[in-house]
């Protein structure tokens, strides 16, 4: 299940499947502000790529909600993990804010390392209760906005690891995008 869109000369993507096993520069995980590790995306992560990259979060000293940072990939096939932090939900207009700028954050952070191609799972979806089909169109303007003001980065696949997941994140690029590129 792949479903490819346009925003200048990048491309984005929407895939089903799981971060882990992304072969792109950089992963984006779904962390929190003590960046020690935790459950969903963010224990997968810690998981798959081996005690190297919990060892340079250490060293980070946190991040704030809103914000993303960098350390080596470990053991798995992307070099680079971006350690994002989404809001939890709260329904007020402020959990949108934070999500943008986890989004754009993290893209700011791959390209002052001289990445090209980065993967995001859907940040908050899980654990932090933001509801997909609210986060869905937060988290694809975010990317696309940051893409169209002429960022050298070629390549932002979403994996989704669930079909509704999928599904919400292919409605709402339908709305902003229009219909996906021909296969
Ligand atoms: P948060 O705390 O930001 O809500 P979670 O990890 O709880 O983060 O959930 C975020 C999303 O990541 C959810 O849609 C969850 O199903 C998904 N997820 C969990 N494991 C993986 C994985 N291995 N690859 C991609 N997405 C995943």
């Amino acid at each position: 299940m792949l479903k490819r869109y346009r925003a200048g000369t990048a491309i984005i993507e929407l895939v089903q499947g799981d971060i882990t096993e992304q072969d792109t520069d950089a992963i984006v995980n779904a962390a929190n502000r003590t960046l020690l590790g935790g459950g969903g995306v963010d224990g997968a992560i810690h998981r798959a790529g081996g005690p190297a990259i919990l060892e340079e979060c250490r060293k980070l000293g946190g991040c704030e909600t809103g914000d993303a940072k960098i350390t080596t990939g470990g053991a798995l096939k992307a070099r680079h993990v971006i350690h994002a932090v989404g809001p939890v939900y709260s329904g007020r207009p402020r959990d949108a804010e934070l999500l943008a700028s986890a989004y754009r954050r993290s893209l700011e952070v791959a390209v002052e390392n001289g990445l090209k191609t980065v993967a995001f799972p859907s940040i908050s979806t899980g654990a932090y209760g933001y509801p997909v089909r609210e986060a869905a169109p937060v988290a694809l303007s975010a990317v696309r906005d940051f893409l169209l003001a002429g960022a050298p980065v070629s390549l932002v696949r979403f994996v989704l690891f669930d079909p509704a997941t999928f599904r919400a994140y292919e409605e709402a690029a339908g709305r902003i995008f229009g219909p996906p590129e021909e296969p």
